[in-house]
């Protein structure tokens, strides 16, 4: 509700008075969160074929300064500058898009989701493409997970990219196997954990992965942007969280971030998700 108050002039009697007026804003509240969401999805997916223009350009433009000088690799040149120019005015505007989409409230909205049904929707989802990719299936080891309060899209958005993720940075020709469990916090919040037995992260890099277009396996050609662990790591922290990366006992890495236990508020309304 959002509230407002106009105090009104005193009155021949002294009196005063004023006119307050409550707005019901709920309904405006969810259609922005839900552009908010749709924002960062696209700028997201935008940013990927941008990479790829800026990595032919880069190879063009290497290219180049080996040719002989002449008219026509003066104009190359003029035209690529142009390209990277377009390339970086994109670059800026999906900046502002994501940092629309962040600037959301710093409250979120809770509501108690239960997370097995989630990751069960994304598991099958994610096995859905493999299939109509014609790639082999990942595995999956789901525990006997607990429900969490917070924000369904953006707790779906965080759970899709780690399980994207998983699943990306995997060795050629092995088969991904990713395990999502959860556990109790002392603070009373609740551990997610997806583990993965992939390429495992760099030393030196666990930090840094979380940082805006950071890219730890360039070399390893697996497209990506290097945005999605910058916003998990929003999400998790709009949430009061954290989240931090480790490398898996057997190999792989490990992502685990804290979230707030359902049930907290008795009034909080319960998400519904496709059953099992
Ligand atoms: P993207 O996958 O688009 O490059 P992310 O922000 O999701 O961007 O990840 C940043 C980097 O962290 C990746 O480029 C990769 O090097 C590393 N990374 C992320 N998840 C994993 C994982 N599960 N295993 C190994 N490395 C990972």
């Amino acid at each position: 509700v959002s509230v407002s108050a106009t105090p009104l002039p005193t009155d021949a009697d002294g009196g005063r008075s004023a006119v307050v007026m409550f707005h019901d804003v709920t309904a405006a509240r969810r259609h922005r969160d839900e552009l908010a969401s749709f924002a960062g999805v696209v700028a997201h997916d935008l940013l990927n074929p941008l990479t790829t223009i800026d990595g032919w350009t880069d190879a063009a433009v290497e290219e180049l300064t080996e040719a002989p000088d002449g008219p026509a690799v003066r104009e190359a040149r003029a035209s690529l500058t142009r390209v990277r120019r377009a390339a970086d005015r994109m670059r800026h505007l999906i900046d502002g898009l994501l940092a629309y989409t962040t600037a959301r409230d710093a409250t979120v909205q809770p509501v108690d989701v239960p997370l097995r049904d989630l990751v069960d929707d994304i598991v099958a989802a994610r096995v859905d493409l493999a299939t109509a990719a014609g790639t082999g299936a990942p595995r999956f080891t789901v525990g006997d997970l607990d429900p969490v309060a917070a924000d369904p899209v953006l707790v779906r958005q965080l759970l899709d990219n780690l399980v994207g993720n998983a699943i990306k940075y995997t060795a050629p020709g092995r088969t991904p196997h990713v395990t999502i469990t959860t556990a109790p916090a002392p603070d009373g919040r609740v551990v997610v954990r997806i583990a993965d037995n992939g390429l495992g992260i760099p030393a030196g890099q666990h930090h840094a992965i979380f940082g805006n277009f950071h890219r730890a396996h360039r070399d390893a050609g697996i497209t990506g942007t290097g945005l999605g662990l910058a916003i998990c790591q929003r999400i998790v922290h709009r949430h009061g969280g954290t989240i931090t990366a480790a490398d898996h006992p057997g190999g792989g890495s490990v992502f685990t971030f804290t979230l707030p236990r359902a049930g907290a508020s008795p009034a909080r309304p319960r998400l519904q998700t496709a059953g099992r």
